[in-house]
């Protein structure tokens, strides 16, 4: 009876002699070469959507016109009345880079004070905010994915710097009568510290009310949001996932 167990226990052991290091090694696909840029070029495989020069990328949201924000001599641009503005090309799921400043003279309180955002396909919105000493509902501060999933930390950088964002964002899958079938998800770095890990989405970020399901008619541009105060932006620029 002994000889019978320790055969019965020996057998995963001798079954596993056969098992060399080479079978469990993945040769293709071979990922591709790119170049991973630096803190201030992106990556070889990025699309550009704003490196200073101008907003041939843009339109001005909900128009055919083109994008009316103000480009400034160094290389940002700065958000103008009239409304935010949106790519002309359509992104499903991306990891973007954007970074922005809020007004270095303060000025409103709340979400009255450097307020912008980055909507994904114009209707999932990361908070942009001025968030430096200046109290606001939690879910609606700097990194916030709005009204649904609060920032991990406040790392915010003092009015009249440059911040970024590096968010990952897989799209919510929609089927084609318009009924969701996965949620996606937001993974957020707020100058280099994630913030928002992994949070699934709940749907549009409204400002009153529940979230929604997406129209599936709304183009799945990338939108940055007037919201009336003078908040810039530059080295925009995303990866298709
Ligand atoms: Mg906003």
């Amino acid at each position: 009876m002994n000889y019978l167990l320790l055969l019965i226990a020996t057998l995963p052991l001798l079954a596993q002699e056969k098992i060399k290091p080479e079978m469990t090694e993945l040769w293709d696909p071979i990922p591709k070469v790119i170049n991973p840029g630096n803190h201030s070029t992106p990556p070889s495989d990025a699309i550009i959507l704003f490196d200073g020069s101008d907003l041939s990328q843009w339109i001005k949201s909900g128009s055919v016109e083109q994008a009316h924000w103000q480009i400034n001599s160094d290389g940002s641009m700065t958000v103008q009345k009239g409304g935010g503005i949106e790519t002309k090309e359509e992104f499903g799921s991306v990891q973007l880079h954007v970074e922005w400043r809020t007004p270095e003279k303060v000025k409103g309180d709340g979400q009255g004070r450097g307020n912008s955002g980055v909507y994904f396909q114009k209707v999932y919105e990361v908070q942009v905010l001025d968030s430096y000493n200046n109290r606001t509902y939690s879910n609606g501060q700097a990194a916030s994915i709005y009204k649904q999933s609060i920032p991990l930390v406040n790392a915010t950088r003092p009015p009249g710097e440059w911040q970024s964002y590096d968010i990952i964002f897989n799209e919510p899958q929609y089927d084609q009568k318009g009924n969701r079938i996965k949620k996606g998800s937001f993974t957020v770095f707020h100058n280099g510290v994630l913030v928002q890990n992994n949070v699934e989405i709940q749907g549009t970020t409204v400002y009153t009310g529940q979230p929604q399901l997406r129209d599936i008619k709304t183009p799945k541009r990338l939108y940055l949001q007037d919201h009336g105060n003078p908040v810039s932006y530059r080295n925009i620029w995303l990866r298709k996932l």
